[in-house]
Order: structure tokens, then sequence, then C-alpha cells
């Protein structure tokens, strides 16, 4: 395992900020609050999913949202990044989310639907939770680390939800929707994958 070497890169001032930030007071926690009862089941709505197939096509319009609202999303996460090799990775990372999105839509051809997008609350989140990190972090190294951290748990969303996409696709024997799944499911993990070393080997100690 490689040490860890303190260089004379180490910048002062973005540890004055850090640390000034370590002084504001703790936020409260909320307590968890206990449900009535453990046992309860949750209402299904009028339209809920009663076979694997329904369930299938409800996440494939969820991902469809997914994968659209990432291609808005991507080119600020873009702008925003410094370090060319980010700003290279996010931007190989438009281009095949964009293709993503036309594998879905071959997706819905084959299962003879029309292509329709659901909302996806927590790609939502995920996205909110990149835009709270750009405008609390100063542009620079720290701004990359914190859109580094945002994309990868969008990465981990998609990878998870595309590893159990191709798991239905699977049972289901829907051939042309498995292949594309796991095509893209390859692409989702090598941009998790170059992410990481983008950390790893040019930003995180910067940033320190
Ligand atoms: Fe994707
Ligand atoms: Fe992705």
């Amino acid at each position: 395992m490689a040490t860890k070497t303190v260089t004379a890169k180490k910048t002062a001032p973005a540890k004055k900020d850090a640390s000034a930030k370590k002084s504001t007071p703790a936020k409260k926690t909320t307590p968890i609050k206990k449900t009535s009862s453990s046992s309860s089941k949750a209402p299904a709505k009028q339209d809920a999913a009663t076979d694997l197939k329904d369930f299938f096509e409800d996440a494939l319009k969820d991902i469809y949202w997914a994968e659209k609202a990432l291609t808005k999303a991507l080119p600020k996460m873009e702008k925003n990044a410094t370090h060319p090799e980010l700003k290279k990775a996010i931007a190989t990372h438009i281009e095949e989310t964009q293709i993503h999105v036309t594998r879905l839509e071959e997706c819905f051809k084959s299962l003879g639907i029309k292509p329709e997008a659901k909302k996806c609350d927590a790609m939502q989140g995920l996205l909110d939770e990149g835009k709270s990190i750009m405008e609390e972090t100063k542009p620079g190294a720290i701004r990359d680390v914190g859109i580094i951290a945002a994309s990868q748990k969008v990465e981990h969303y998609e990878i998870a939800t595309y590893g159990s996409l191709a798991a239905y696709a699977k049972v289901l024997k829907e051939k042309t929707c498995l292949n594309n799944f796991l095509t893209t499911l390859k692409e989702e993990k090598n941009c998790d994958a170059l992410l990481t070393k983008i950390a790893d080997t040019a930003l995180n100690t910067k940033a320190k």
C-alpha cells in the first residue's frame, strides 16, 4: 500500500477555511421516530405493480427519467470542475449518458411500449446534493473533490439500478434489454473507477 507523503503544495488558506468551519456548532440530530407498528404494511397505490414485468417497466421509466436528468446536470458539473482530467472524464460521460438514454429507448421499443419518464426521487435527491456541494465549496481542488463525491454517488445509484434491471431482464428473457443494460452497466462502472483514480492520484491530497 502506498504511503502518503506531506507535500509543500498543501495550501494554508484552504486549511484555515476548513478549521474555521469546524468551529460552527454542530446541528442537533433529530431522533429517529418509531412507527406505531413495525409490522404494518405500506398501502399500495391503485396502479401498483403486481408482477416482475410491471415492476421492471416501472424501473425502466424511473432510470429513463434519471438518465435524461443527468444529461442536463452533468454539463454544469463539468463547467464547475477545474482539473483537466476531471473535466475530460465528465465530458466523456456526458456523451455516454446520451447513449444511455438512446439504449433505454431501444429497450422500450423492444418491449413494445412508448418511452415514458417517471420522476426518480432518488436521482433528484442526488442531483440536489451535487448542487449544494458546489455551493458549499470554493472553485478549485476542493470543489473538484466535492464534484467527484457527488458524481460517484450518482454512478453507484446507476450501477445498482442497472444491476437489478439486468437481473430482471434475464428472468423475463428480454434479450435486447439485457444486452443494453449490461453495456451501460460496464460504462457506469468504468466511469466510477476513473473518478476514484482521479481523486486518489490528483485531487484528494491537493485539496488537503
Ligand atoms: Fe448512465
Ligand atoms: Fe453514469
